[in-house]
């Protein structure tokens, strides 16, 4: 399978080669030629099957150039070997029509798991093959950072960087990515806010002399492997609630656009998914895009739900590839628009096109620390202040079609906003009850992605 840039200037790269590379050499994002498809029959046998084998029957279309079927087998059950629940992601019911499926029992707590601790072992087994090694940067709103860092410390063919915005992640975020000990691992802490951090981590790849240098790779949600890997769940909470025999929705809290884009491509794949509704918090671009056309940026407003704290919502390109028709010539117009003035306005058959996939809302803070209380006085479950924002989206959204919620973190990542919306302190699971004791390693930095790139010169060497 070719895997083609969303700008349509960069050349076709198999599976291995787009998971490595992260961004397309002409900006864009990387997305399949084609995207395969499961008849009825197929997505009805998954029923009754564990999540590693669903995962095997979704994936491997895309990877099967690069990864024999027993490799593949076998690097799954590694990736999700350390998740604190045998179904990986369990759905719960919190009420008539409306289910929560819980994404938070990987090892760094958010669902950001279910993708790095997967590339995490593809990385390992292709570069091992290959004898390459990379640098990975990445930016992170919060979860990205100590995901990646869990999946890649103390492998030996990589470096990782991670940049977050200094004074804006949760204490517990922060010290998942301060606190761990390997060497190939560095915490950047960036004066600025996630957009700063994503800006310069797309500059660092566009300067090709560096990126080149470096060996550069990418895992945030922009590499294509990240996304693939979470249109797994989608497929194995939908099939336990009767497809491909009956339709589902799903209301996914977003922020970079990645997690919500994986349900397109399960819908696209042949999951009857009848809505998808893109939950936002007061950084509402994405809302207000699907109600005026515009998509206009504005500042950052930090939230409770911090890893919600995003303007330039990069997968959004990848919606807008197929809005547009795939046409990446119209896709890289409107992007230079957004560079150039901070703004485009979606064209009128693309605005019809999203409008038909795609709903929206948009909760406040109050609203989120009103619905985590409510959630736990009428059904028991304590919600993180990201997942309060989806439900309580989903609720607005309920009919007569099943709604999943996604659940993307465990409240136990952000204690101070659960705490004052119920007045419980969530405890850490067992295994990172010392969080709060382990000595912290960061390293501060501006904004200027000149410092950034001198910073992991200086750290290669
Ligand atoms: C990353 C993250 C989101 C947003 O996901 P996107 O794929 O960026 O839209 C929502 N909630 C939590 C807890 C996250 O870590």
């Amino acid at each position: 399978m070719r895997f083609i840039s969303t700008r349509g200037a960069a050349p076709a790269l198999n599976f291995e080669d787009t998971m490595l590379t992260g961004l397309a050499r002409d900006g864009g994002l990387y997305l399949p030629e084609a995207i395969p498809g499961l008849s009825a029959d197929e997505i009805r046998a998954m029923r009754g099957k564990s999540y590693e084998e669903i995962a095997h029957k979704v994936m491997f279309p895309y990877v099967s150039e690069n990864f024999s079927s027993e490799d593949f087998v076998a690097l799954i059950a590694k990736a999700y070997a350390g998740f604190g629940h045998e179904a990986r992601a369990p759905l719960v019911q919190l009420g008539p029509n409306h289910f929560f499926l819980e994404l938070f029992h990987g090892p760094t707590l958010a669902f950001k798991d279910f993708a790095m601790q997967l590339i995490g072992q593809l990385f390992q087994y292709a570069l091992g093959r290959s004898g390459k090694r990379v640098t990975i940067v990445g930016a992170t709103s919060g979860d990205t950072g100590s995901a990646a860092i869990e999946a890649f410390q103390g492998l030996s063919n990589v470096d990782v960087f991670i940049l977050y915005p200094h004074g804006r992640v949760s204490e517990v975020q922060r010290r998942q990515m301060t606190t761990p000990t390997a060497s190939n691992v560095h915490a950047v802490a960036v004066d600025g806010d996630f957009d700063t951090c994503q800006g310069a981590l797309k500059d660092m790849f566009n300067d090709f002399t560096f990126r080149d240098e470096v060996a550069l790779a990418g895992v945030n949600s922009i590499n294509f492997a990240r996304v693939l890997a979470q249109v797994v769940y989608y497929f194995s909470s939908a099939v336990s609630l009767g497809a491909p025999d009956r339709p589902v929705s799903f209301t996914v809290p977003t922020g970079n656009f990645g997690d919500i884009f994986a349900g397109y491509l399960a819908q696209q794949m042949g999951l009857p998914v009848e809505k998808l509704v893109i939950a936002t918090n007061q950084n509402d671009i994405l809302h207000r895009t699907l109600e005026t056309r515009e998509y206009a940026t504005t500042g950052v407003i930090p939230s409770i739900s911090p890893s919600m704290d995003i303007q330039v919502s990069s997968n959004f390109e990848r919606a807008l590839y197929y809005a547009y028709g795939q046409d990446g010539k119209a896709v890289a117009k409107e992007m230079a628009s957004l560079k150039d003035t901070g703004k485009f306005t979606v064209s009128q058959g693309a605005y019809e096109a999203l409008k038909y996939t795609y709903a929206s809302g948009r909760v406040s803070e109050e609203e989120t620390s009103a619905e985590i209380k409510r959630v736990l006085a009428e059904t028991g479950e304590l919600l993180c202040p990201h997942s309060a924002v989806g439900v309580k989206i989903g609720e607005a959204h309920l009919g007569a079609t099943p709604m999943i919620t996604l659940g993307t973190a465990h409240p136990a990542k952000f204690p101070a906003a659960v705490e004052a919306a119920t007045g419980i302190h969530p405890p850490l699971p067992p295994r990172m009850a010392d969080l709060f004791d382990r000595d912290e390693r960061v390293t501060r930095i501006s904004g200027d992605v000149e410092d950034m790139k001198a910073l992991i010169r200086d750290r290669l060497v």
